[in-house]
């Protein structure tokens, strides 16, 4: 019998890992799926050797959804599915499923996921832009007022977190009886969630859920009659449910591990406590970065983020010397992505509050040095 006592003794230290995705995940997480990482119990074997049909992965999957149902209040009317391709391959098999014939659907681009998921539904049928704010650099997300929506549309698809900009829709448009299309990637399950308000919710689990290589999609069992018998058969959401995400081999690790992190924010309290944690860690950070002229903003308040908060310093050629001296002080990932520039703090539920704190104590500090 292989030992591993000898290297799990070195348990080496984390760092704040602010990573826009794959991101952070809740250390009891990790340490629970390190202990039966060799022997899962009762097994014999570890989840990543055993059949995606054994009654142990039965359970897993099942339990899996469990989670994700109770803690978004998934009612039966609702699928839910664990899918691969990531939330890039939502852009296409959503309008592939839903766009039928004939039919246009709306798009509201809130930056550069949204204007992914057109190009990608432009290839499959008619789409018309019902609103965007790339005039305004993707800086905030559309008023109510400002959207043209087609009511005769078969789908309105909005991105509700915009990763790269910072921006967050802070109540779901009102879009009738058309149903709402969601990519969620970034923010779902970072706050209550009315599930019932939309057709179809997807999100690459990578930000919120877990691992890569998992994707999260919950869709209205009703729209599931409009996925056509000519689709690629692993592209069609009817077969995905009826085979309930095991049409072929799903990733099994992927989902045990996402089943994990679902049951950590259930014993947390829940998406309330979520939304409360979520908050006061924003809250702190957009408070520091206000508190003087030396960090500025990027979102338009009205439209700011809880999950990824964008910022500059006013003195743009300081960025570099920050987050290299941020990094060096176990403050990782704090590089904008490369479209916007700047720094970027995303700060996903299993981001823990000390980490924040940590970073407005290095952001004074650095200010002092540097102001
Ligand atoms: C990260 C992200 C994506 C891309 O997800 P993949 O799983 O890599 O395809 C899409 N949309 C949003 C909003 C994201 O944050």
């Amino acid at each position: 019998m292989p030992t591993v006592e000898a290297s799990a003794v070195v348990m080496p230290s984390r760092v704040f890992n602010f990573s826009s995705g794959p991101a952070v995940l809740p250390e009891p997480v990790l340490l629970e799926a390190q202990r039966d990482l060799f022997v899962y119990p009762g097994a014999g074997m570890s989840v990543m050797e055993m059949s995606h049909r054994s009654p142990a992965f039965d359970r897993i999957l099942a339990d899996a959804e469990a989670a994700v149902r109770a803690l978004g209040h998934i009612g039966d009317d609702y699928a839910v599915l664990f899918l691969q391709g990531g939330a890039s391959l939502q852009f296409s098999m959503a309008p592939m499923n839903l766009l039928g014939p004939g039919q246009s659907a709306d798009y509201v681009i809130t930056g550069v996921w949204g204007q992914k998921a057109i190009a990608e539904a432009r290839k499959v049928g008619a789409v018309r832009v019902a609103g965007s704010t790339e005039g305004e650099g993707f800086r905030r997300v559309p008023r109510q007022e400002e959207l043209q929506l087609d009511p005769a549309a078969a789908y309105v698809h909005v991105t509700t977190n915009n990763t790269i900009y910072g921006t967050q829709w802070p109540a779901m448009p009102d879009v009738g009886d058309v149903p709402l299309v969601a990519d969620a990637s970034s923010d779902i399950f970072g706050a209550p969630l009315d599930v019932s308000k939309f057709g179809l919710i997807y999100a690459g689990a990578q930000k919120n859920l877990g691992p890569s290589g998992v994707t999260l999609v919950i869709i209205r069992k009703d729209l599931l009659s409009r996925s056509s018998d000519g689709l690629p058969t692993m592209l069609n959401y009817a077969v995905q449910a009826a085979n309930g995400s095991r049409y072929n081999t799903p990733n099994t690790f992927g989902i045990y591990i996402l089943d994990l992190v679902a049951r950590w924010m259930l014993a947390e309290g829940g998406l309330d406590a979520c939304a409360a944690r979520n908050a006061r860690k924003a809250a702190r950070l957009y408070a520091e970065i206000d508190r003087t002229g030396f960090y500025r903003g990027h979102a338009s308040p009205e439209s700011r983020s809880t999950m990824n908060v964008t910022f500059r310093l006013a003195d743009e050629s300081l960025e570099q010397r920050f987050a290299d001296e941020a990094a060096r002080q176990g403050l990782d990932g704090l590089r904008g992505h490369r479209s916007v520039g700047g720094l970027r703090a995303s700060m996903y539920n299993a981001f823990p509050e000390a980490g924040v704190e940590a970073l407005v104590e290095f952001m004074r500090e650095f200010e002092r040095r540097n102001g």
